[in-house]
């Protein structure tokens, strides 16, 4: 129950790279690079990692995992039950937004930290000819985004462009289009809708704790219980979704500035944190065969860009 602070810290960062975009694999590798461990002494893996950030007991509250469940796989989340004795490492609301990410069906943890992508655009880019997602993959030693050639697969296999040229010219695409101000109006505009749905969030699950309580004390019937709590789990089920599609957006809420500032920021992220990036700003790029008289063609990309 005692916090040693070096730990808490640890938790904090972790806890802050996950809601700026990075993936649970990336900061585990990072971890394993400065020998930072777990209490048990051994190097952070992505499931202890996600299991750790989406528990509430890193917020200082409780929560119950039915009984039924635990005995075969514990399911990630249980149902917050009260605000807990231990001190709280990082905010509710800070907890909540981690919860509702790491619980995303839509996050595939377990396929990332097998990939463990060192290419920025892998799966971003798409095949201007047969529209196939393109993969990184060298040749002769250089790096190159190419349309797979997998028979079965429906991938052409006829298209491929330099990796790190490549990679350069969409990120000062990227940087050029969150330059405007528009754009980040529009992102302080969501970021004030996530703190808003946060709040409603809390107040639900608060009130959830009320009936409880209520029930508890033999104020309210069971059969009463259970009719006022019907529509706020509708209520908590719709806006924990929207939540968690506003987060995937948050990335950008901590890196957008002026132009200098957002190239300082992105040479010291590493790709994983590149990607997020990225992948909060456009849905896909198409690429266009290469046109055999130019070396280097930028009008062979296509951005498709969110909003
Ligand atoms: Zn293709």
């Amino acid at each position: 129950m005692t916090i040693i602070e070096q730990e808490a810290e640890l938790i904090r960062e972790a806890a802050h790279r996950i809601l700026a975009g990075e993936s649970l694999s990336s900061v585990c590798r990072d971890f394993a690079s400065r020998d930072v461990r777990t209490s048990g002494g051994r190097l952070w893996i992505p499931t202890t990692l996600r299991r750790m950030l989406a528990g509430a007991r890193i917020s200082g509250r409780r929560e119950h995992t039915p009984r039924s469940t635990f005995e075969t796989t514990r399911p990630l989340l249980g149902e917050i039950v009260a605000d807990a004795v231990w001190p709280a490492i990082i905010s509710p609301l800070d907890s909540d937004r981690l919860r509702t990410l790491l619980s995303d069906p839509s996050r595939d943890y377990r396929r990332l930290a097998a990939t463990g992508r060192t290419y920025l655009l892998s799966g971003i880019l798409r095949c201007g000819r047969c529209g196939h997602r393109m993969n990184g993959r060298p040749r002769s030693g250089v790096p190159r985004y190419v349309c797979p050639n997998v028979p079965g697969s429906g991938a052409c296999g006829g298209i491929a462009t330099n990796a790190e040229r490549t990679d350069t010219h969409v990120r000062d695409m990227v940087l050029t289009a969150l330059d405007s101000p528009a754009l980040a109006e529009r992102i302080r505009h969501q970021s004030g809708d996530d703190d808003n749905l946060s709040e409603l969030v809390r107040a639900d699950e608060e009130q959830l704790e009320e009936l409880a309580e209520a029930w508890a004390a033999r104020e309210i019937s069971r059969k009463e219980w259970m009719a006022a709590r019907a529509p706020i789990d509708m209520r908590l089920e719709k806006n924990r979704a929207q939540l968690a599609s506003l987060s995937r957006s948050s990335p950008l809420i901590s890196f957008i500035g002026t132009a200098d500032e957002m190239l300082a920021r992105w040479r010291v992220m590493n790709v994983s944190q590149q990607r997020a990036i990225v992948s909060a700003t456009v849905r896909t790029i198409a690429v266009a065969p290469a046109n055999p008289r130019k070396r280097w063609d930028p009008d062979r990309f296509t951005f498709d860009w969110i909003a």
